[in-house]
């Protein structure tokens, strides 16, 4: 069984709206409350047990009127937002606690299902307090729904999204193996000889968005072209998201359709980022998006994804002969081989090298049995 998520507009009637306002409302308020009584109770050194979501309701009796298990789970994402809190500071990471606000481009509940109290039918969706409401289905759900989030965004626009318990097919098993080098200059190079570019919408989308931030912050707080501005930016950012994840699932599933072995580069993106000339572009590119639905594609399909340890030379290794060469820049577009003379495409043969060695991770066989393979796939190019 495996968790999948479908995500859908939805279209409340205007009582509906009124209410999931509420519920949005409250679940926001108690977050809030509860941090603040946590943060008090810190720093006078008392460590009693928080008050409850009744004696809440008890003391603001207008709780009472929303789903109950929405209020529950705002407890729940204190705690997850308290313990990604320490973990943080305790790995030297930057970190900041704060109160949810109203004013957030987009605000969200959670809730979950018991014993069938959210259901679809048709294409209404029954939910607690709200009955049935109705939303654009554009696809079917399948599967168990375990919980769901409503949300509202700055556009007044609402949606939700349905975790379901579901079985996925394996797909039948390939012979076929790839390796990946993630570049800068391409998105990804294959071992198949596949150049894939990075999307160019992406960067110009975002060069509008630098200069509609910018005007942003010259807006006058609390001002209605603020507010207008505030919507034009989100919209933007919206935009963009949507492309950049179109595009990593369609490449990510052909893979993953096509191949039986997958193997990468363990990147550690968070590292590489504080390199601030390379930051712009890997974070473009999402590479740790990219990796993170390759890894559960892999694991839903039956796939094998090997990611190569960030220290194996795959750039300045030959993937001819072995050989090192270590004087290797990255201006170096081609790798000449001083040992056998191979000339080959840079990044190319860093994916030669990424398969030869996830191959020899998941096999356990040595270096020469793979070098056969990896030849040919040299002649052929
Ligand atoms: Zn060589």
């Amino acid at each position: 069984m495996k968790l999948k998520a479908f995500k859908f507009r939805l279209e409340p009637n205007q009582q509906q709206k009124v209410l999931i306002n509420k519920t949005l409302g409250c679940a926001r308020f108690l977050y809030n409350q509860m941090l603040s009584e946590k943060q008090t109770k810190y720093k006078s050194k008392d460590d009693s047990k928080l008050k409850t979501e009744k004696e809440y309701k008890i003391e603001f009796n207008w709780l009472k009127d929303v789903d109950s298990i929405a209020l529950q789970q705002a407890r729940i994402d204190l705690k997850t937002a308290y313990d990604n809190f320490f973990r943080k500071l305790k790995a030297g990471q930057p970190t900041n606690f704060k109160f949810k606000s109203k004013h957030n481009p987009k605000n969200s509940y959670r809730t979950i299902s018991i014993s069938n109290s959210i259901r679809v039918e048709d294409n209404k969706i029954k939910l607690p307090k709200l009955g049935f409401v109705k939303f654009k289905k554009s696809r079917d759900i399948s599967g168990k729904i375990k919980s769901i989030t409503v949300s509202k965004n700055i556009l007044g626009r609402y949606y939700i999204s349905v975790l379901c318990e579901t079985e996925i097919q394996k797909l039948p098993t390939l012979d076929t193996q790839i390796g990946i080098d993630l570049g800068l200059k391409e998105f990804c190079i294959t071992s198949d000889t596949e150049f894939v570019s990075n999307p160019k919408f992406l960067r110009k989308s975002e060069q509008k968005l630098v200069k509609e931030q910018r005007k942003l912050s010259k807006r006058v707080k609390g001002s209605n072209r603020r507010f207008k501005q505030q919507k034009k930016v989100f919209k933007l950012h919206q935009k963009i998201s949507n492309q950049r994840l179109d595009f990593l699932h369609k490449l990510s599933t052909k893979l993953i359709n096509e191949n039986q072995v997958i193997c990468l580069e363990d990147l550690q993106v968070k590292n590489m980022v504080k390199n601030h000339c390379l930051a712009k572009s890997i974070s473009d590119v999402s590479w740790s998006k990219f990796v993170e639905f390759l890894k559960y594609k892999a694991d839903w399909y039956g796939r094998t994804l090997v990611q190569i340890d960030k220290f194996f030379p795959s750039s300045k290794t030959c993937s001819c002969c072995g050989n090192i060469k270590d004087d290797l820049t990255l201006k170096d577009r081609e790798y000449i081989c001083s040992h056998c003379g191979l000339v080959i495409n840079r990044d190319y043969n860093a994916a030669l090298n990424i398969l030869r060695e996830g191959l020899r991770i998941i096999s356990g066989w040595d270096d020469r049995d793979i070098s056969v393979n990896i030849q040919t796939l040299v002649c052929s190019s």
